[in-house]
């Protein structure tokens, strides 16, 4: 329903279903010129993910994946539990869409993540024609805390792959950082 809004290659594909012509402009640029709600309940969501992969024995990461408006898709981290260092819940995600889902469905998917996709996933995302993602807290912001994040931004590694994906992010730092700091930080 909405439109995810962001992404070129996203836009065209999503657009058949505007029944009001004229009238609608107000509610339409309401709507979304919010980052809105929306995105911040979903990145939400993707935190409470992380916090459910920390109780199972993993690290703090969580990623959804919402297509028209509905989640079709949700992972944890599972690199401890797994043993499997290629595990992250963006990777695992993109992997999914490749298999289960259209080129098209995936061009209007977007992914919502606790914190910023790593490069790996960067790349998977890309390859799997992710529309659009948005990330709670940047990995450099990670980084500063752990010192282990390869803080190449998601954005640079699209762009230098020459992608359509959309990319937004910080949204939800205090919240995402809340739950790192639980982790990693001493107090
Ligand atoms: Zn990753």
């Amino acid at each position: 329903m909405t439109d995810p809004g962001g992404g070129g290659a996203a836009d065209d594909i999503n657009a058949p279903d505007e029944t009001d012509p004229n009238d609608g402009d107000e509610i339409d640029s309401a709507d979304r010129d919010e980052t809105g709600p929306t995105d911040r309940e979903y990145v939400d969501r993707a935190i409470d993910l992380a916090e459910e992969a920390v109780e199972t024995g993993n690290t703090p990461f969580g990623a959804l994946l919402v297509l028209d408006g509905e989640i079709v898709a949700e992972r944890r981290n599972e690199t401890l539990t797994e043993d499997d260092l290629a595990a992250h819940p963006e990777l695992t995600l993109a992997r999914w869409a490749g298999r289960e889902l259209a080129a098209d469905e995936r061009a209007r998917c977007t992914m919502y993540a606790s914190t910023e996709p790593c490069p790996m996933c960067a790349t998977g995302i890309h390859y799997a024609g992710i529309g659009r993602v948005v990330f709670g807290v940047a990995g450099e912001t990670l980084d500063a805390l752990t010192g282990d994040v390869v803080s190449i931004p998601c954005a640079e590694v699209i762009r230098r792959a020459d992608g359509d994906t959309a990319v937004e992010g910080p949204i939800a730092e205090a919240a995402a950082m809340d739950l790192h700091e639980a982790v990693y930080g001493e107090s």
